[in-house]
């Protein structure tokens, strides 16, 4: 099989899981669906955890693409990045992005912004109204 069909039968498998019916208010970290096709690794929810975090696709594209030291490009809903690396990795990796880039470090709600003023990067909570700097990518 080639890599495309594998590919949209594993997009078409990702597809027919019924919606989160346990969707709760408690935040919880995004599970990657990725899967390794040929020599590159395609995550098929990237959109899913991009809404879930409420981050741009492309930033979180790449911080993994970054810390996996690899190049990475965005198809449709999915992220696909060029090698082979495991769903335990990607998962670690977007843990990690959550603590850096998500959660405040004040009170450890999701509920933030990243803004930029001039060259520096800042984590806006909506909740608590901490602002935390971060690093730029
Ligand atoms: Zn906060």
């Amino acid at each position: 099989m080639s890599d495309k069909s594998y590919m949209k039968l594993l997009d078409k498998a990702w597809s027919q899981l019924p919606p989160d019916v346990t969707k709760k208010d408690r935040f919880e970290l995004p599970k990657p669906a990725s899967s390794i096709a040929g020599n590159r690794t395609v995550l098929f929810n990237l959109k899913e955890i991009s809404d879930r975090l409420r981050r741009d696709k492309e930033h979180i594209l790449k911080y993994l693409a970054g810390e996996l030291a690899t190049a990475g490009t965005i198809d449709g809903n999915r992220g696909i990045f060029q090698g082979k690396f495991d769903n335990r990795t990607l998962e670690k990796l977007l843990e990690r992005y959550t603590q850096e880039f998500v959660l405040c470090p004040t009170c450890r709600q999701p509920d933030t912004k990243i803004v930029r003023e001039e060259r520096l990067y800042f984590l806006l909570c909506e909740a608590c109204g901490a602002r935390s700097s971060i690093r730029g990518m």
